[in-house]
């Protein structure tokens, strides 16, 4: 069993609802149990501004799937809830990205971990501190560290 830690965001269709669903769905997932959730969180959209604020969480997962298996998952509850890839930053109804698979380091054309904007992403890390304080983020170092960097982005929470 591998400890891995996944992201969630919506901004479309209730997102506050697609996040506490998505926490049921990875629950479910074969071979996998969740172990923690974060709070929730609202974030400002980076990259393109003009949509709804996002609602961000990260859970905990324990998982006997390789990291591709766990990808897979991840991707068929994407697409349960009704996701379809239109632009990159673009509204989704609901995103899951492989954040970090134990202390594994992955490069492959459809999956890269630890996933390679997580650093620079306060809506990431404030989640993923809470969960997980003193975590790091192999090849670049620790979580709180790079939350510390990220002062200028807006991340609330709001729920526990
Ligand atoms: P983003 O989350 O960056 O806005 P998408 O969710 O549309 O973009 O994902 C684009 C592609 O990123 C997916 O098709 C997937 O194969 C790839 N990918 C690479 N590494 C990861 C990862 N660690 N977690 C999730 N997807 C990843
Ligand atoms: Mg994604």
């Amino acid at each position: 069993m591998t400890l891995a830690y996944v992201a969630i965001g919506s901004n479309l269709g209730r997102p506050v609802e697609q996040v506490e669903q998505a926490f049921e769905d990875l629950g479910s997932i074969a071979q996998t149990v969740l172990v923690k959730r974060s709070s929730l969180y609202r974030s400002k959209p980076l990259g393109y501004a003009d949509q709804p604020p996002f609602v961000n969480a990260v859970a905990l997962l324990d998982t006997a799937l390789p990291p591709e298996g766990l990808l897979d998952a991840l991707q068929a509850i994407e697409a349960r809830h009704g996701r379809s890839r239109s632009f990159a930053n673009a509204p989704r109804t609901l995103d899951l990205d492989l954040l970090l698979y134990g202390d594994a380091v992955v490069d492959q054309p459809r999956l890269v971990v630890p996933h390679p904007r997580m650093h620079l992403r306060a809506f990431v890390l404030q989640p993923l501190v809470e969960i997980a304080a003193g975590i790091a983020i192999p090849g670049i170092g620790a979580a709180q560290a790079m939350l510390e960097q990220c002062g200028d982005q807006s991340v609330e929470r709001i729920s526990g």
